[in-house]
């Protein structure tokens, strides 16, 4: 039975494309030709991969501005941050090109009396990636490419809000050399992405909600095949006393509203000392006031689209909670009128942890402030969260940042910054937001089994 994905442009709820959509039976076929075309392709030379995905990158350079275009045009995000994320991916390109030589060279770590010991890192086989739409090119390319350069085959399933991106990223890879069923997209929403989980693989990539992510976990787990979850956040950022309360705000105003909010290291609650807490509050407020909402495609935008319509059910229950909690409401709190799915950027500040939104992740443009006496309460309420994906502090004094940030249970923790991801570094969360990691060299050698060999000479 033949079918198709209907793909709506968030920002006007028109339908922009229908593209054909993969099964079960589907899935099967291309898994059991990705198994066979595999060992060919962890044979090429490295400097051969390498040379595939120098010629991606090229032709992302040459066709950057129609990608970003149609990233938009499928997610509502604003094309110059559509733009942003390509540019952006490029220089992770040059990361995996530059460390994947040294992060997988065979090493000799014993050598005596005739018995040799190394550690080789073979490619895990066939890998699956089930992504999310929000960053599809950094998310997917933090897995799709160290895992192609390391020799294995890709099933990619992108979003099913970030799908023509996937057939892309898919059609510039193979024009690039990689061969067809080395990497092979596949199209479809939650019934695809679960026939995936049936499939004989040798690993499994997720990027997405932890409501997902533990439904994976579950179905994974009797089957013993490596798994990285890379879930969401409610991602902290304490401003101290000593803070300027403007830079600050023009820094976490950002952190918290670019991509519409809907990045998982998106600032999810601030914590603010009380000595600047008015000052910094009537800078934030400010700073969210200058973006400017609306048409995505506008090079001016900086509030887009809700890439999904079903994410204003969660918006609209937590700017409820909070109201009726005793939250000052001080900008936007409702939807913004249609077509498509839009809200307005909105501040509430005296909320607290018996509220949804400084509990539960709100993955829009919605962000509370809450005043805290000092760094032990800060630390406290830092703490006080079932996620830990990233978390910030922002003082002049880097001591009392270290010291605070070394407490705060975060995969990647920021002094006088936020919303950042280095390739240099490793990308991880505590808690509800995940295990494994993509970046760095570990997020080369994830796509790896280190295989111990024990050689004697006789
Ligand atoms: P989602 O969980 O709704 O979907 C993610 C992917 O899972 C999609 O491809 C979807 O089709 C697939 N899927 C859904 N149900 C499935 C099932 N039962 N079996 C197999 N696959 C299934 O998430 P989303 O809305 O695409 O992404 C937003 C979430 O992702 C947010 O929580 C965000 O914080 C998180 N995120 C995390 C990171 C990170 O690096 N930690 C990066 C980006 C996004």
């Amino acid at each position: 039975m033949k079918t198709t994905l209907a793909i709506f442009n968030p920002a006007t709820a028109t339908l922009i494309a229908e593209l054909p959509a993969d099964n079960a039976a589907s899935v099967a076929a291309k898994n059991g030709l990705a198994h066979a075309a595999q060992p060919g392709w962890a044979a090429w030379p490295l400097a051969a991969r390498k040379a595939c995905i120098t010629r991606f990158r090229t032709a992302i350079v040459a066709e950057l501005e129609g990608l970003a275009v149609t990233l938009t045009l499928e997610t509502g995000k604003p094309v110059s941050m559509s733009r942003n994320e390509l540019n952006g991916l490029l220089g992770r390109i040059d990361f995996f090109l530059a460390e994947v030589g040294a992060a997988t060279a065979t090493q000799t770590v014993f050598r005596e009396d005739g018995m040799t010991e190394q550690i080789e890192h073979a490619p895990l086989g066939v890998i699956a990636n089930i992504s999310a739409w929000n960053y599809p090119w950094f998310v997917g390319g933090n897995v799709f490419i160290p895992a192609l350069l390391t020799g294995n085959a890709v099933l990619y399933k992108p979003s099913e809000y970030a799908a023509m991106t996937g057939l892309a990223i898919a059609r510039l890879l193979h024009g690039a050399g990689v061969p067809g069923d080395v990497f092979v997209p596949l199209i479809g929403g939650a019934t695809v992405g679960a026939a995936l989980l049936e499939q004989k693989i040798d690993g499994l990539f997720f990027t997405g909600s932890h409501a997902t992510g533990s439904k994976i976990a579950r179905a994974m787990g009797p089957r013993l095949v490596k798994l990285q979850l890379e879930l969401g956040g409610k991602d902290p950022s304490y401003v101290c006393e000593d803070a300027d309360p403007q830079l600050a705000a023009e820094a976490l105003a950002d952190g918290a509203m670019y991509n519409t909010g809907q990045s998982c290291c998106s600032v999810e609650r601030i914590y603010v000392h009380e000595k600047i807490h008015d000052a910094f509050v009537a800078a934030f407020v400010a700073s969210v006031k200058t973006f400017k909402v609306g048409d995505p495609m506008a090079r001016d935008t900086y509030i887009g689209a809700i890439t999904r319509a079903a994410q204003l059910d969660v918006l609209d229950a937590q700017v409820a909670d909070a109201t009726a909690k005793g939250a000052t409401l001080l900008l936007g709190g409702q939807r913004l009128p249609g077509p498509g799915n839009w809200y307005a950027p909105t501040v509430f500040a005296n909320v607290n942890h018996d509220m949804a939104l400084m509990r539960e992740e709100s993955f829009g443009p919605l962000i509370g402030i809450q005043q805290v006496s000092g760094d032990s309460e800060a630390l406290r309420l830092m703490n006080d969260t079932r996620y830990g994906l990233t978390a910030g502090v922002f003082t002049h004094d880097e001591a009392r940042a270290r010291t605070l940030l070394a407490q705060v249970n975060a995969g990647s923790v920021y002094w006088n910054c936020c919303d950042r991801v280095s390739p240099r570094l490793p990308w991880s969360g505590y808690g509800d937001s995940g295990i494994g990691l993509t970046l760095s060299s570990y997020g080369i050698q994830a796509f790896t089994r280190p295989k111990a060999w024990h050689l004697r000479q006789v």
